[in-house]
């Protein structure tokens, strides 16, 4: 391709309603421009890497024994009133209505129509295991768009759904896909987390998510550094250490703390660490409990965890009214000892002993508290937020903590949609039998954007070869030069006579300017035809991820680089 005849409009300014680095650089380097709000173009640049990505999705997908079919984006309200999602999807789903007033809406996920599918075409048990998938444009009306193709209201997404007669076979076909995303996203050159995840509003059994790791990430996870152990911190567990209190020491003293509200304010008046304090929350529950929950000072409480806990929907912390209320103090104050509520403790705080904690009085604590002595506790439990260096709940290794951005996901459904839609088929005696589901999903644009997050610097994308749009870019340096413009044209056409993906960039542009846009753009290797170094019969071969520049001869340049581009193809 030549850049001069390619649409590639790069731009020099950072968009100012971009706010993260995937999408300033994919609007930057020409790759999309936006129609709405969450609705984009896919310039073609940005269609290649896209494109790529699908390839080997579709490939990973067709290996572990997927069929890929195409479902419409249009689906009539029937069947999401069947499942009953009609009514609980809420304002995500678009719904619209045709000429003749029937209801539709615009796929944000096509668990109905593929079951309308099988329960129509599937009658026996011979026919499974079956595993369709297709990858297509979706829509979520996004109440907040934002981030480019990270949260888009339009975007591109792979989504599979395996039928199986028995709940085993739909364990295996689980494991196949979990398998075939493990692939799929080495593939793509990313550095990524499989992690245990929460079923959300999709339902179903267990799940796993892909994360690609990158420090803007959205989502805190947790993995484990001897083990394959990863999850969610939301729900990473944690393990009852063996350590005990010593013994109380000290008496109970109340002491005055003016103005010291903060653990840390606490400590550094009183003299020691907030590990020392006992941190005292008082809690409110959609239920319309109130409940005080203790951690050790320097930790945070993990809400779903707790509202697991006390079997609740959601837990939160309560309003300054209510810490008034109950415990006779502005918030600050709250301490366990005499406080007339139901107390919930971390197990670490069962390891305390003279400790600090709040004197449910204003500008007061008390030191020398210890629990069981001073205050009862109703239930011990693993209430606190997962920190780099927890021990693994699976072996002895240490958890270490990452951002990670969600790219994937794989569900294990049950027979959620298959019973409420009747999708059955005969087994071997004849008898109807109810399908075992699950459904498994990558945002493919979502990708190319983490992809984008995890690999860039101050001056622009750099590309993993296996998703870069093009694998190489031949800088022309002075394209009026005749012996420059024809030696690039040669390594260009050779290169493409090799099969490389090569962008030819023939514009007459000053040097700087094209070395700019060829960093912005993050073509992985760039080949740089100028007239000093012909008259030594070389070119410069530069790679995106580092300053190294070498030289290589004229006639072995091509051959040099379409070896360099099958050896960053390779999968490790
Ligand atoms: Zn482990």
């Amino acid at each position: 391709m030549r850049y001069s005849q390619y649409l590639l409009p790069t731009l020099k300014e950072t968009p100012s309603d971009a706010e993260v680095i995937s999408h300033q650089l994919m609007l930057r380097a020409g790759m999309i421009r936006k129609v709405a709000a969450g609705i984009y173009n896919y310039l073609p640049l940005g269609l290649r890497s896209i494109r790529k990505m699908e390839r080997i999705v579709r490939e990973e997908m067709d290996r572990a024994g997927a069929i890929e079919l195409l479902m419409p984006m249009t689906i009539p309200a029937e069947l999401w009133e069947e499942s009953g999602r009609w009514k609980e999807y809420g304002k995500e789903l678009l719904r619209l209505k045709d000429r003749k007033e029937a209801d539709f809406c615009l796929g944000p996920t096509h668990e109905e129509v593929v079951t309308d599918i099988v329960r129509g075409t599937v009658r026996s048990y011979r026919q499974l295991p079956l595993n369709l998938y297709q990858i297509q444009g979706k829509f979520r009306d996004e109440i907040r768009p934002r981030f480019g193709l990270m949260r888009g209201r339009e975007f591109i997404m792979k989504d599979a759904y395996s039928f199986d007669l028995e709940e085993a076979g739909a364990d295996a076909a689980y494991e196949k896909m979990y398998q075939a995303y493990r692939r799929i996203f080495e593939r793509c050159g990313l550095r990524f987390r499989a992690v245990e995840a929460d079923t959300g509003n999709i339902g179903g059994t267990s799940s796993h998510e892909f994360m690609v790791l990158a420090e803007s990430g959205e989502d805190s996870i947790v993995s484990c550094d001897s083990c394959e152990y990863a999850a969610n911190v939301e729900k990473a567990e944690l393990r009852q250490s063996a350590a005990t209190a010593a013994p109380p020491a000290a008496s109970l003293q109340k002491v005055l703390t003016p103005s010291r509200k903060s653990v840390e304010e606490v400590a550094e008046f009183l003299g020691t660490t907030p590990d020392r304090l006992v941190k005292t929350l008082i809690v409110e529950t959609d239920t319309g409990e109130i409940v005080a929950v203790l951690l050790r000072g320097d930790r945070e409480l993990n809400d779903i965890k707790l509202s697991r806990l006390l079997g609740c929907n959601w837990a939160e912390l309560a309003s300054e009214e209510t810490v008034l209320k109950v415990t006779g103090a502005p918030s600050g104050f709250a301490g366990p000892v005499g406080l007339k509520l139901r107390i919930l403790a971390d197990w670490e705080v069962r390891e305390m002993s003279d400790a600090v904690a709040g004197a449910n009085e204003k500008d007061a604590h008390f030191t020398g508290v210890n629990p069981e002595r001073d205050f009862a506790v109703e239930a011990y439990a693993d209430l606190r937020e997962a920190v780099a260096g927890d021990p693994c709940p699976r072996c002895e290794g240490r958890l270490e903590v990452w951002r990670g951005i969600e790219v994937g996901h794989v569900f294990k459904l049950g027979t959620k949609y298959s019973a409420s839609m009747g999708a059955t088929v005969l087994d071997d005696q004849g008898r109807e039998r109810i399908l075992f589901m699950g459904c498994y999903g990558i945002g493919v644009g979502r990708t190319v954007a983490a992809a984008i997050e995890q690999n860039h610097d101050e001056n622009g994308i750099i590309w993993p070869m296996p998703i870069a749009p093009f694998q190489v870019i031949v800088t022309m340096v002075n394209p009026n030069d005749e012996q420059v413009s024809l030696a690039a044209e040669q390594i260009h056409a050779q290169l493409l006579a090799l099969g490389v993906e090569s962008l030819l960039d023939d514009r007459d542009e000053r040097p700087g300017s094209k070395f700019k846009d060829a960093d912005l753009i993050g073509i992985p290797l760039r080949l740089t035809v100028g007239a000093r170094a012909l008259k030594d019969g070389q070119v410069e071969l530069q790679h995106r991820r580092s300053a190294e520049r070498t030289m290589l001869a004229l006639e072995e340049a091509a051959a040099r680089v379409a070896q360099q581009v099958r050896t960053e193809l390779q999968m490790d």
